[in-house]
């Protein structure tokens, strides 16, 4: 299939300097073609992922120390759960490692709000999945007040030092922050609200949070301004088109994994004995 990306979504996705209230959310940076051909590329670049992710768990099973860590951030109903299913879908589940992080229990609560996302970064190998994350603890908590101000505020210089460290122990870091309309988010509700098969995804609070929607956008700014650094760039990902969302996500994880230039790792045998010794046998 001929290329239809007029640059890369790493270039066309990359959130320096952006405003959020500027982001047209049915757009499709980058890509020139349709949703018939962005369908048909997912496939053909979902393969290309699940090669490239194989060669990342192979690494892992022999020694090496690489992973990859995709972040995903999105206000309710913007996909997260569909990138899952059909971006981190495509490649084997043995190499993925995926974590979601919802209302902190009890026990998580006694500690340091790093503390239970630390536990869940990705093995050697993996493909680490976070489902919202740390981002939370200056997203919802700043806007619901959950922790006065000053604490909150010292969040953005914790996440930034603790994602360079993770950086620098191997692994790749993706943050993907997925926008959609208000209105596109009315239309998904009301889909959840006509269909029995959806009722699960829906909660009353997803109504009450759209009242907060404008200092969401604030605390999404502050978290673009404020967190998106050179070893752990912010992806500002328009998700009205689900179809486009996935496969710009599958583009940035294939430039993840592309840039650890992983080879198969060699035989730690002598291929042509053991092939003697099979024929033998
Ligand atoms: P989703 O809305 O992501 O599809 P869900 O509806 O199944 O998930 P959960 O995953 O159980 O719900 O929880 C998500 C909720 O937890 C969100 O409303 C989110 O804001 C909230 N949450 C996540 N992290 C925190 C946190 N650190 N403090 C407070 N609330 C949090």
């Amino acid at each position: 299939m001929a290329n239809l990306w007029d640059q890369p979504a790493t270039t066309a996705l990359r959130a320096d300097g952006l405003r959020v209230a500027d982001v047209d959310t049915s757009s499709r940076p980058g890509f020139t073609g349709d949703k018939r051909q962005g369908k048909a590329a997912l496939t053909e670049r979902g393969q290309v992922l699940s090669k490239l992710q194989e060669k990342l768990f192979a690494h892992g099973r022999t020694g090496g120390d690489r992973s990859v860590l995709l972040v995903l951030q999105g206000m309710d109903t913007s996909g997260k759960g569909g990138i899952v299913r059909h971006v981190i879908g495509s490649v084997d589940p043995q190499g993925v490692d995926h974590a979601s992080f919802g209302v902190p229990t009890e026990q998580e609560k006694q500690h340091d709000f790093l503390w239970r996302i630390r536990k869940r970064l990705p093995a050697h190998g993996q493909l680490g999945v976070f489902d919202r994350s740390h981002y939370e603890d200056v997203l919802v908590a700043r806007v619901h007040d959950l922790v006065p101000r000053a604490e909150w505020e010292q969040r953005y210089g914790q996440i930034n030092k603790f994602e360079r460290e993770v950086a620098e122990s191997g692994t790749i870091i993706v943050k993907v922050a997925m926008f959609i309309s208000l209105e596109e988010q009315k239309r998904r509700l009301r889909e959840r609200l006509q269909r029995p098969d959806k009722y699960w995804k829906f909660s009353p609070a997803d109504i009450t949070e759209r009242d907060y929607w404008p200092e969401y956008q604030k605390a999404y700014q502050a978290i673009l301004d404020r967190t998106n650094t050179e070893y752990a760039p912010w992806y500002v990902l328009p998700a009205d088109h689900k179809w486009y969302s996935r496969l710009a996500v599958t583009e940035l994880l294939i430039d993840a994994l592309t840039s650890l230039r992983l080879d198969w790792p060699p035989a730690d045998f002598d291929v042509a004995e053991q092939m003697r010794l099979l024929e033998r046998s």
